[in-house]
């Protein structure tokens, strides 16, 4: 995925005109005037912290969130997606790195929502996978580490929750500075901003 955030309009049409159709935003004001100002045919993540609130702006036409971190939220993009007739894919973001500000949910916390989740028979929602943002540092083994446990954890709740659901298969991890460690670790959604603009 391009991570097209801060990035003007002129800088994605040109990625977009090399063939790249997946673009990930973290902030649900930017993302909704890109939508409207850019081709339809584009794919859109939001892949920053979302605030119920905004669940509404995003539903008809965001195709997956990759940071749910709360039932809540869960619960509020199952509305907005049932109110618009979609099918939103999700992924649950977990707690991986050392810094206290990072989002994200223990392994304890997800599997407690996704068991509420399946009582419920959630229609508008598809649990896709797991996200995860690896610590800011220079050490990879750190990093290798952390995208490690969070493979472990997608591993985990595949077989506890997502046995039978082929739509759970994705690991959004990697950035610009670490896609390589997060490729050779079983990334399937790497997350890259910087490196692909001038
Ligand atoms: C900005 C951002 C990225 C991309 O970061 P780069 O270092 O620019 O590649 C990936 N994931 C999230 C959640 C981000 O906010």
């Amino acid at each position: 995925m391009a991570v097209s955030k801060t990035q003007p309009l002129e800088h994605i049409v040109a990625l977009y005109e090399q063939g790249q159709r997946l673009f990930g935003e973290n902030r649900v004001q930017e993302l909704t005037t890109k939508y409207e100002a850019l081709p339809k045919d584009i794919e859109w993540h939001l892949i920053g912290h979302l605030q119920t609130n905004k669940v509404k702006y995003i539903a008809p036409f965001i195709s997956m969130i990759h940071a749910v971190d709360s039932w809540d939220l869960i619960v509020e993009i199952e509305k907005q997606a049932s109110k618009s007739n979609r099918m939103i894919d999700c992924l649950l973001q977990f707690y991986i790195a050392s810094e206290e500000t990072k989002f994200g949910l223990s392994y304890e916390e997800a599997a407690q929502i996704v068991t509420q989740i399946q009582a419920m028979n959630f229609q508008h929602v598809h649990i896709c996978g797991v996200m995860g943002m690896a610590t800011n540092t220079d050490d990879e083994v750190q990093i290798r580490n952390e995208f490690r446990t969070l493979h472990g954890y997608f591993t985990q709740m595949k077989q506890d929750f997502f046995s039978d659901a082929s739509h759970f298969k994705e690991i959004s991890m990697g950035m610009s500075g670490d896609w390589e460690i997060a490729l050779s670790e079983g990334s399937t959604l790497l997350r890259i901003g910087s490196i692909l603009f001038p």
